[in-house]
């Protein structure tokens, strides 16, 4: 029997296992076998591993995919733009599948928040058949339903992965919270949600951009991607000397909007504290449950904040990433941030990498021994 190679977290804080699934030989309706070409780890992976998210164990991470369409069910013959959709096609896909039909989807309009939302590379047990539900594995098999992007011949798998889900988060957030022109905006963080903030911003007519973060090559990629300063957490520990540097560039009031993209509570109170009276704020980086903090919430009616939080994205926020990457300098600015390419067999490596941050973009690229497509045209 075949079989396809996925590294699979089996408990947590645990290396992850190379384990061997059935590999798939026919697809229904609906559904999509893709080869993985690429596959990035996300900053929630490391939250994942960590144990900090309730998912089923164990578990093929990976939710920041590029592949090609190896067999293509009944049905799908055109991608979720409509485009035709041919096997050998370079895909990518919104990580999540929602129900259409609840609460959230249907009334309100908040499918991100859909009551049965289910999330390539973090819901699905790997115990179950079909098993391949991560981009951590040779192959994926895509569920019917799923919103599938063809990537456009000149934009690089790169690109696509090293913008991976911090830019469509950061486009859903930027949409709850739009940055005005003219715009002082204060990013904190510069991992990628950070460095996608800080592209938006600036597209979407910020006058200036202040980033805070770290360490020094991450406030390099900041300034590449559009930051006009950088402030080194390192460097400057204390909030308050932080909040002092922060106002030498913003002028005296602070900042017009600011965006929280660090993930731990902290950043919060510190990020409030550097919003001028009726600043917008969005919080968009606490993706995992980091615990409780200490605040006065008296500062958000006295300095009458707008404070708004967003999670995850929409099929259409992909579309809108993809035509963004694909028609501005956003290409090369995201595909530089991939800097270090790891097999399957060193998904472990990749990890802690990522959890150190010492790379831009950590991705796996698991088949990269892969002799073409086998069955194209097939
Ligand atoms: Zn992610
Ligand atoms: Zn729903």
């Amino acid at each position: 029997m075949p079989t396809v190679k996925a590294a699979v977290l089996t408990a947590f804080q645990q290396p992850l296992e190379i384990r061997e699934y059935p590999a798939i030989q026919e697809v229904g309706a609906g559904e999509a076998l893709v080869r993985v070409e690429m596959a990035g780890i996300c900053g929630t992976d490391v939250h994942l591993w960590l144990g900090q998210l309730a998912i089923p164990l164990p578990v093929i991470m990976g939710h920041e995919t590029a592949g090609r369409i190896e067999r293509l069910g009944a049905g799908i013959e055109k991608d979720w733009r409509g485009n035709p959709l041919s096997l050998g096609d370079r895909v990518t896909w919104a990580s999540s599948i929602v129900c259409g039909e609840c609460y959230y989807c249907r009334l309100k309009r908040q499918p991100t928040r859909c009551v049965s939302r289910k999330a390539y590379g973090i819901s699905y047990c790997a115990d179950q058949a079909p098993h391949l539900r991560g981009g951590y594995a040779e192959r994926i098999l895509l569920r019917a339903g799923t919103a599938i992007f063809r990537i456009p011949d000149d934009l690089p798998s790169e690109s696509v992965v090293g913008a991976g889900c911090a830019l469509v988060t950061g486009i859903h957030g930027f949409e709850r919270a739009p940055v005005e022109w003219g715009d002082i905006v204060v990013v904190q963080g510069t991992g990628p949600v950070g460095l996608a903030a800080i592209a938006l911003a600036r597209h979407a007519g910020a006058a200036r951009v202040i980033a805070i973060g770290g360490p020094p090559h991450r406030l390099e990629l900041a300034r590449n991607f559009g930051a006009d300063a950088t402030i080194d957490v390192a460097a400057i520990p204390s909030a308050a000397d932080r909040r002092r540097a922060v106002l030498d560039e913003t002028g005296p009031f602070g900042a017009d909007y600011a965006v929280e993209c660090v993930g731990h509570p902290d950043a919060v109170t510190e990020g409030i504290d550097l919003c001028r009276d009726g600043a917008r704020y969005l919080v968009l980086g606490q993706y995992a449950d980091a615990g409780n903090i200490s605040f006065n919430p008296h500062a958000i009616t006295r300095k009458q904040l707008q404070l708004i939080g967003s999670w995850g994205f929409e099929p259409r926020h992909v579309d809108r990433a993809i035509t963004l990457l694909a028609g501005t300098h956003l290409k090369d600015l995201f595909a530089s941030e991939v800097t270090h390419k790891f097999a399957l067999a060193d998904a472990n490596k990749a990890l802690d990498t990522v959890r150190r941050w010492q790379s831009g973009k950590a991705v796996l690229v698991p088949d990269a021994g892969g002799a073409g497509v086998a069955n194209h045209g097939a």
